[in-house]
């Protein structure tokens, strides 16, 4: 089927309490991966794609590849921009074939912050094209965005009710404790923010840096309202050390397909394991 926007999603995930998750692409092994597991268990899925990815993929490839494994999966897939950092990169986008945007304006200053979103939501919705929208700062390093612990803050449950209130995102991302990246130890996830904003606001909360985080902390959280997790570096790490481990048994080896292969049945299992652990299984 044809890509979809994430708000095809939203109902029978808020009615049945599960969560659909965001993996990103990396390449077209990850797409594979992805695709793969979620075709298998049945479940609706979500591609994130961050600038930098685009930039490494190329913006035509990565629509290319997405659409095929959309109409190969016959699960409903959206490709979505990660931490879109402008109007201009989300159009560019919209028009490139992304079904759904993220706009992360959380480095702006709050009002300006509401402003910049409201616009990308006005001419996203204009075309059919979901948008989530980020308030509060999410600590750790992805691609290019990097924050320092010390500059990542917990969204303000007010805040985060009133940005949706005035911007009226799909979803929501709130900074409530994970961070992007390896985490040196357990997060600690502000529940008391999700609850509060979640039944406060129309639409799902979405947990970024949702690797390495314990699956009973996953499941509270979805439990509270969060409708969306992403997750890309157990995959790098699962597709990295499939590779290390080959090269390091057979360092003779120079044929890319005999490590890639294996690295891409890593990354399926890992999807398959959090696709069940979100309760996006055999939904479809
Ligand atoms: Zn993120």
């Amino acid at each position: 089927m044809p890509l979809v926007p994430m708000t095809a999603f939203i109902e029978d995930a808020k009615k049945n309490k599960y969560a659909v998750g965001q993996f990103n692409l990396n390449n077209l092994e990850f797409t594979q991966a992805i695709t793969e597991a979620a075709a298998e268990e049945k479940s609706p899925v979500i591609f994130g794609v961050s600038e930098g990815a685009m930039k490494y993929m190329g913006l035509d490839y990565t629509v290319a590849i997405a659409k095929v494994a959309a109409e190969r999966a016959g699960v409903p897939i959206a490709l979505h921009l990660d931490h879109g950092s402008s109007f201009d990169v989300v159009m560019k986008c919209i028009r490139a074939g992304f079904s759904s945007v993220m706009f992360d304006g959380s480095h702006y200053p709050y009002e300006e912050n509401i402003r910049l979103t409201k616009k990308v939501v006005e001419a996203a919705h204009a075309v059919g094209v979901s948008v989530e929208g980020e308030l509060g700062t999410i600590g750790g390093v992805e691609d290019d965005l990097s924050v320092d612990e010390k500059d990542a803050a917990l969204a303000k449950p007010e805040e985060a009710i009133r940005f949706w209130e005035e911007t009226k995102v799909d979803y929501v991302a709130i900074a409530v404790g994970t961070a992007h990246g390896m985490y040196k130890g357990e997060p600690k996830i502000h529940y008391d923010i999700i609850e509060e904003v979640a039944k406060n606001i129309g639409a799902p909360i979405v947990l970024h840096g949702g690797s390495g985080v314990p699956d009973e902390a996953i499941k509270k959280a979805i439990s509270l309202g969060v409708g969306k997790i992403n997750v890309n570096t157990e995959n790098q790490v699962a597709c990295t050390q499939t590779i290390r481990d080959i090269l390091n048994a057979k360092p003779n080896e120079i044929d890319p397909r005999k490590y890639l292969g294996p690295a891409r049945e890593a990354i399926k299992e890992v999807v398959r394991g959090k696709i069940r652990l979100f309760g996006s299984n055999n939904r479809v």
